[in-house]
């Protein structure tokens, strides 16, 4: 079925006046395909080691101001079944890209999961080489997530340097074909980046089936070569949300906490206005939660906020997590 946008009508819609039709139309579509639960899912940034050098990110590896720690395997076990026991339905290990952290580890980290709680166990580690991806599918990882960031290949060579659109892509498809669940996602606000570019970045995600989406406004990082240029615009980032919810009905979409960290009050409750329906809290231990800095004032959504957010929004939380008996 083709899409129900053309490239140049999503072109005209991100470049209307106004567009809260738009919003409200996605709305009643997520409400519809989805219902009103907002899953949650947990998320542990258990590294912040990278060997990549993203032009727009607090943690390249040039950045030498970046705080650096790696939790141990013990104790991410213990916070995800932390997460399970609160009800939470899926955990999220994210990390830059750590070679450092062998393959095997995450392996077994995953499976003692697996084991101890009924959780959805989501990977979020960079790219990986094929053999890696398939250890941690065997070992019971559910879903993947691996953003494109932009559908304009040579955008993504500029911002990701020894890069390139296409090895981000043969990834994504690597994942799937190991019948991975899918993440990607994409930045608002990106230099160079005009209408164009984003109206592509929602047919990609159409056309590669992805089962989720993180669609956050750029924040500048101070120790970034991108440091001095203007956030992402919320509004944009809102009605793009919106597009893919009317796009991809059936897709997960998170209210990100990019956009809660431009508008602290209202960002995560707008998207879910738009059509979102995710809401990722941080599980992140306090002592190293600060130092992941992948932008500037990053946002804490904790549990207490997402529940919070969720019943502003006239929606409610969905509990499918729990511990297994011993
Ligand atoms: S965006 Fe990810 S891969 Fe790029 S530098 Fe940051 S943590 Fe590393």
């Amino acid at each position: 079925m083709s899409s129900p946008y053309t490239h140049a009508q999503i072109v005209e819609i991100l470049q209307a006046p106004q567009a809260e039709w738009l919003k409200q139309k996605a709305e009643q579509a997520c409400i519809r395909e989805k219902g009103k639960g907002i899953f949650l899912r947990g998320i542990i940034e258990f590294s912040s080691y990278c060997t990549c050098n993203c032009l727009y990110c607090g943690l390249r590896c040039a950045n030498r101001q970046a705080g650096r720690y790696r939790l141990q395997p013990q104790d991410i076990l213990q916070q995800a079944l932390a997460i399970a026991a609160t009800g939470i339905g899926t955990v999220v290990l994210q990390s830059g890209e750590d070679p450092d952290y062998p393959a095997e580890d995450i392996a077994h980290l995953v499976q003692a999961i697996k084991d101890r709680a009924d959780i959805a166990v989501v990977l979020s580690l960079g790219e990986r080489e094929p053999w890696e991806y398939a250890l941690w599918r065997s070992a019971g990882a559910d879903r993947y997530l691996i953003r494109h960031e932009t559908a304009d290949a040579d955008l993504f060579a500029q911002l990701h340097p020894g890069k390139s659109l296409q090895q981000r892509l043969d990834a994504q498809r690597v994942l799937k074909s190991l019948g991975s669940e899918l993440g990607t996602g994409f930045i608002v606000g990106l230099p160079g980046q005009t209408a164009a570019t984003l109206a592509a970045d929602v047919l990609l995600v159409r056309e590669m089936g992805a089962d989720m989406c993180g669609i956050g406004p750029f924040v500048p990082q101070a120790q970034t070569p991108l440091a001095g240029l203007p956030a992402g615009n919320i509004e944009l980032t809102l009605r793009l949300i919106a597009l893919l919810r009317l796009t991809c009905p059936n897709i997960n979409l998170p209210a990100t906490t990019a956009l809660a960290t431009l508008e602290p009050e209202h960002g995560q409750k707008l998207a879910l206005q738009a059509g979102a329906n995710v809401i990722m809290p941080n599980f992140t231990p306090e002592e190293a939660g600060g130092q992941y800095a992948i932008y500037d004032h990053k946002f804490a959504v904790d549990l207490e906020l997402a529940i919070e957010t969720a019943s502003q929004a006239g929606r409610y939380i969905l509990w499918d997590g729990a511990l297994k008996n011993d």
